[in-house]
């Protein structure tokens, strides 16, 4: 045992005695202030602290492949819904609501099945600015919102039985006050941003940024990234933030995507999610992420009598629980499930084993392993990240990343073990 590693553990404990004396009586996920000094720890090892993961899991940067132009008769989009599905990774298909036919929405229902998001692209597919900037007619203002947008979110819901939270425009151009109305009627998002570029961690969800794959003779100055890693290897070389990919057929449509270049893209990006690199998901689940991720803090508070301990003055090891919540009120219901990963650092496990329960369930704790923490040059892309996650293996140093799934609304989340505590 290191002991003398402890020592700056000293006055941390007695701030976490001082102040978790009530953390037991909280009742839901958000923690009194009983976590307030056991929270902002540095993460040196000194102190636990808790934060929420920039992405799920150990990824560095999310990923979101759009197929616009759904109920259009691009029957080579079944590709992409295929391929991504058969690898575990969802998508989105961006309705025309008013062309969809009775097998469209049939078609609309199996692929939310795969784990897909079907998202609005409006009722009629006309242009929402001008026909400068669209390129082409007909044109409308507000006059028509309640038909393009409202109508048509009222189409989905009711045919593919899930209301739609994401929203594209037709020829990507867009209006303050087409945004605007769409946060009305509760949609997260829309593809709205800049073209050719990505987006940091942090973002506007109305003016995501985003590539279109164009047709091959007109990807001069129009398309940033090449369709099959371009994008990807770009998102990787930034380290952080999303990316999202525009499409529309494949071996079909405007622009379309080669069938070996869909395959080749889809085994890149379940290559790099098994590497614990990306994470692929559906606009609304990545905004999902985003906005909470912004949205709340995390803290931890040890959970130990502080009368049983009175007059402790060196090294112990107690048996003991971690209580792990969120600060910031409940978000509203459509946030509900949707996980968020919580990065511990400081906590010193004594032996084999902890136990992590949140609502009744166990729940898998994750010690990160990195690939090279001593690397003095400037790392490629590929040094810099984590491997891939691993169970923990018996004891934890206080320098040591554990990685937890925490779900918003189900309740505080505790970890129980033996731990190696300073009190005095
Ligand atoms: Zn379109």
């Amino acid at each position: 045992m290191r002991y003398a590693a402890l020592l700056p553990l000293l006055a941390s404990a007695a701030l976490l005695l001082a102040s978790c004396g009530d953390s037991s009586s909280s009742s839901d996920d958000h923690l009194s202030s009983s976590g307030d000094a056991s929270s902002s720890g540095s993460g040196d090892g000194a102190n636990p602290s808790v934060a929420i993961a920039p992405w799920p899991g150990t990824a560095v940067a999310a990923y979101t492949l759009i197929a616009d132009d759904f109920c259009g008769g691009l029957a080579g989009q079944a590709h992409a819904d295929t391929m991504m599905a058969n690898r575990g990774m969802g998508m989105a298909f961006g309705a025309m609501v008013a062309s969809c036919s009775d097998g469209d929405w049939a078609l609309a229902r199996e692929r939310i099945g795969r784990g897909h998001e079907i998202i609005n692209h409006s009722w009629s597919h006309m242009c929402a600015t001008t026909v400068e900037r669209c390129g082409s007619g007909p044109t409308y203002g507000p006059e028509l919102f309640e038909q393009e947008f409202g109508q048509s979110t009222q189409g989905i819901e009711q045919n593919a039985g899930v209301r739609p939270t994401f929203f594209i425009f037709p020829y990507d151009e867009s209006t303050d006050t087409a945004r605007a109305y769409l946060k009305g009627l509760g949609y997260l998002g829309a593809r709205a941003g800049e073209k050719l570029k990505l987006n940091g961690d942090v973002f506007d969800p109305f003016r995501p940024n985003f590539d279109v794959n164009w047709p091959e003779g007109q990807k001069e100055g129009m398309q940033q990234w090449g369709f099959v890693t371009g994008l990807t290897d770009a998102l990787i070389a930034q380290g952080h933030g999303w990316g999202i990919r525009e499409i529309h057929g494949v071996n079909d449509g405007w622009g379309p995507i080669a069938l070996d270049s869909m395959r080749a893209h889809a085994d890149e990006l379940k290559r790099l999610v098994d590497a614990g690199k990306l994470w692929v998901a559906p606009p609304s689940e990545v905004i999902r992420y985003h906005d909470q991720r912004e949205h709340y803090g995390a803290e931890i508070a040890l959970a130990v009598d502080t009368t049983v301990y009175p007059d402790l003055d060196s090294l112990v090891e107690i048996d003991t629980v971690y209580r792990i919540g969120l600060t910031g009120e409940p978000l509203d219901a459509r946030y509900d499930g949707r996980p968020l990963t919580l990065v511990v650092t400081g906590l010193r496990l004594k032996g084999e084993a902890a136990v992590a329960e949140q609502g009744g369930r166990s729940v898998t704790i994750r010690k990160e392993i990195r690939v090279s923490d001593t690397l003095v040059a400037a790392p490629a892309p590929e040094e810099s990240a984590t491997s891939a996650p691993v169970l923990q293996s018996p004891g934890w140093e206080p320098s040591d990343t554990l990685r937890v799934e925490f779900t918003p609304g189900d309740g505080p989340m505790t970890i129980r073990g033996t731990f190696l505590y300073y009190a005095n």
